[in-house]
């Protein structure tokens, strides 16, 4: 149980581990060294790929979904668990394991990660972990230092091959998931969500759409009024049209904007003038519907 009497299932599953992390685990900086090797030569090989979390963040699913050629709204159907805690604020994303009793992850073939190249942030950082100290006056917002995950039924750290945690982060090609990683963690640790609370069903919907469903995403900024009514950048949107990544960019703006009161859209001047003269109508309207109603006799 924990202090505020809440047993730990009900809390947030990220929150939760990043605590566990932070009382835990040593800290380790980017020239820290460790021993590391997995492939298939070890006894183990595949045997960590099953029955595990592993937590998606809105470029591991875009990266998923363009690897297997099908839509987000598809992916997140299929492939994915949506858990849902009374302390989450911003949407969780789980790989979903196979529902037999190996608990596989779909992904996993017999010669290894069948989506290798596109494999998820902790598929590819394992055994490397990476955290942000709680330490600091703004909260979870405070340095970030790697850690090592040392699990006994993991071989590959009597493997011989010694790295930095830089270079096994260069080797794995970190620095997309990285740069995405940490875009996403300016939205999901917004002090907005210290300020103000939690977001409301439709709100946390529209989070969960602009960030993870950019199929959805799309048929809203595409099927909507939402680009005469902004102005966006004409070769920005052109570039949305077909990219997904670029698509994804805007997602983040506009939830900064349309969540958080970030200024990060611009109205049209047509769109501003349009509402001007709409609400000058409706007080005219309104004016002149007074002036016509009879008059009440005073009592
Ligand atoms: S995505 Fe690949 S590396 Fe990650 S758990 Fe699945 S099979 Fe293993
Ligand atoms: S348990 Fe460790 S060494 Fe074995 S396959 Fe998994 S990551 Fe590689």
């Amino acid at each position: 149980m924990s202090d505020d009497g809440k047993s730990p299932e009900a809390g947030d599953p990220r929150k939760l581990l990043e605590e566990k992390i932070l009382a835990d685990y040593a800290r380790l900086g980017p020239n820290d060294r460790f021993k590391f090797g997995c492939h298939p030569g070890v006894s183990c090989f595949n045997t960590c790929c099953s029955d595990v979390n592993i937590f998606l963040s809105p470029y591991d699913v875009l990266r998923l979904t363009e690897r297997l050629g099908i839509t987000s709204t598809e992916f997140l159907e299929k492939y994915t668990l949506l858990p849902v805690h009374r302390d989450m604020t911003t949407p969780v994303v789980i790989l979903k394991m196979n529902e037999d009793e190996a608990k596989q992850c779909p992904f996993l073939t017999e010669n290894g990660c069948g989506v290798y190249t596109d494999r998820p942030w902790p598929c590819r950082m394992y055994p490397v972990g990476l955290a942000t100290s709680k330490d600091t006056e703004d909260g979870w917002r405070g340095e970030r230092f790697y850690f090592l995950l040392e699990e006994g039924s993991c071989l590959g750290h009597q493997e011989g091959k010694e790295w930095t945690i830089q270079e096994w982060m260069d080797d794995q090609e970190m620095d997309a998931y990285d740069a995405w990683g940490e875009a996403y963690k300016e939205l999901s640790l917004h002090k907005f969500f210290g300020d103000i609370g939690d977001l409301p069903p439709s709100k946390m919907e529209m989070f969960f759409n602009a960030t993870y469903d950019l199929q959805r995403f799309r048929g809203f900024v595409f099927g909507s009024t939402l680009l005469e009514r902004f102005d966006v950048d004409e070769d920005f949107v052109h570039q949305m049209q077909s990219s997904d990544e670029a698509l994804l960019r805007f997602g983040f703006l506009w939830v900064r904007f349309a969540l958080f009161g970030e200024p990060t859209m611009r109205v049209r001047a047509e769109a501003e003038q349009a509402v001007q003269e709409s609400l000058d109508r409706r007080v005219l309207s309104k004016k002149s519907r007074s002036s016509e109603s009879p008059q009440r006799d005073a009592k």
